[in-house]
């Protein structure tokens, strides 16, 4: 188990005299206080990654935009924001979050292959300034978004989502810089928009927004994007638009699985060595952005439940949990790992089982055929890795309430998000 925090270097767990801590709060504690299922963060896992992408990108004029699709709390964002971070948003619900945690305009960008009018008016008004960027990914939302800003009277700083069809060799769930797939605007697409960009005189063209996948791990297909939009950029220049940025994505891979060689995650410094190299020489205004959604988040937080109950059949095992689908899809959905490490230590004898959740579908199960210290029910156990698309996807899926979320800084815990009561279950029903 000791042997699975270092692999997954998670620094902000330990085992001290068998018992897991995060930071410095015991994790038994905090499911004694608190209940299960329970998600807890680390403060110090959040900001650990951002400071090294802020060191590594120091000689740019940049702004990280963190991913909040991969983590949305309110706290969250206002601590990112403390520490100098920006946020990509998805959907309006996701400005009005900004909003609540006082992100500036400028430190905001909007993706989404789908943006409603209402979304886009939301963007281009927000606290009256708007926002840094609106990454547009069709004609269609080109030209509503013109007749938006013609009405409300503003000029709209966008970015075009250049899908470069690169393969970021990722889950294909995963994958979005690939032509057959649904994101963003192909080069030629993007020439001819701009050949008749007379038709959209409040909307200021400043760049360009890319982002080729998640869960990357090779810096090949992200280098080979960066170079090509680059190059895109210098071309749209020359044609007379005043290029001033460029959103490079997010989409770095986390390490999951303590026993996949293949998940070997690529270094900060180099990615922002890469990205420097590239943009340095755009000029002393040009600004660069970029979306880290998991790599501030994926670290950074567990999922706790209890054991339940213990069943036998044939030779088989399953380990029944508080925990399941609904707190976590991304084991049912991407048929990702995550690997399960018990609140305290005893013993080391294990045997082969299946963790699965309470939930009426076989596709519940958050490991399976699993090497497992032998538990018994009331043992607390720790999904790692679930800071990113683990509460942001949980659904009310059997009519279960959300887990409640903690945040740990030192020795210092405090609920960042009650647990949902039956009553929240029925609002508005
Ligand atoms: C999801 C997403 C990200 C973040 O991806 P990660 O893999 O979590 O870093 C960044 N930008 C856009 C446009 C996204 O859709």
């Amino acid at each position: 188990m000791k042997q699975i925090l270092k692999k997954l270097k998670l620094n902000h767990l330990q085992y001290q005299n068998n018992q897991l801590f995060i930071e410095n709060v015991n994790v038994s504690a905090l499911a004694k206080k608190h209940g299960t299922p329970l998600y807890v963060y680390s403060e110090h896992a959040f900001l650990n990654p951002l400071k090294e992408l802020q060191k590594a990108l120091q000689p740019l004029s940049y702004t990280i935009c963190f991913a909040m699709k991969s983590n949305s709390n309110l706290q969250i964002l206002k601590l990112l924001k403390k520490n100098g971070c920006g946020i990509d948003t998805v959907s309006g619900g996701e400005l009005f979050r900004c909003e609540k945690a006082k992100i500036p305009g400028k430190d905001i960008v909007l993706s989404g292959v789908g943006k409603s009018e209402s979304e886009l008016k939301y963007a281009l008004n927000y606290r009256d300034t708007g926002i840094r960027s609106i990454n547009v990914e069709s004609e269609g939302e080109l030209e509503l978004l013109q007749k938006i800003a013609k009405k409300e009277k503003k000029k709209v700083k966008i970015a075009l989502r250049f899908n470069p069809n690169i393969n970021a060799k990722t889950h294909p769930y995963l994958s979005t810089g690939l032509k057959k797939e649904k994101f963003g605007l192909d080069k030629n697409e993007i020439l001819n928009l701009t050949k008749k960009w007379h038709q959209f005189p409040d909307l200021e063209l400043q760049g360009l927004s890319i982002h080729i996948g998640s869960q990357i791990f090779e810096m090949k297909p992200l280098k080979d994007a960066f170079l090509e939009t680059k190059n895109f950029l210098l071309q749209l220049k020359e044609r007379g638009f005043p290029i001033k940025m460029v959103d490079l994505g997010g989409g770095l891979g986390v390490k999951y699985d303590a026993s996949n060689n293949k998940e070997k995650v690529m270094s900060i410094p180099e990615y922002g060595k890469v990205i420097c190299s590239i943009f340095k020489n755009m000029g002393k205004d040009f600004h660069v952005c970029i979306e880290p959604g998991r790599t501030l988040s994926g670290n950074a937080g567990i999922l706790l439940t209890k054991v339940l109950y213990e069943k036998k059949r044939g030779g088989k095992s399953f380990l029944i949990i508080d925990g399941s689908m609904s707190e976590l899809i991304r084991p049912a959905l991407y048929q990702a790992h995550h690997e399960i490490i018990p609140a305290i230590l005893q013993g080391t004898k294990t045997q082969n089982t299946d963790v699965v959740g309470p939930v009426c579908e076989s596709g519940d199960f958050l490991a399976l055929d699993r090497d497992f210290p032998k538990s018994r029910p009331n043992d607390v156990l720790a999904v790692l890795s679930a800071g990113a698309y683990g509460m942001t996807m949980s659904s009310h899926y059997n009519t279960r309430p959300k887990p409640a979320e903690i945040l740990v800084s030192k020795n210092k815990s405090k609920v960042i998000r009650k647990r949902e009561t039956y009553e929240d279950l029925i609002k508005g029903e």
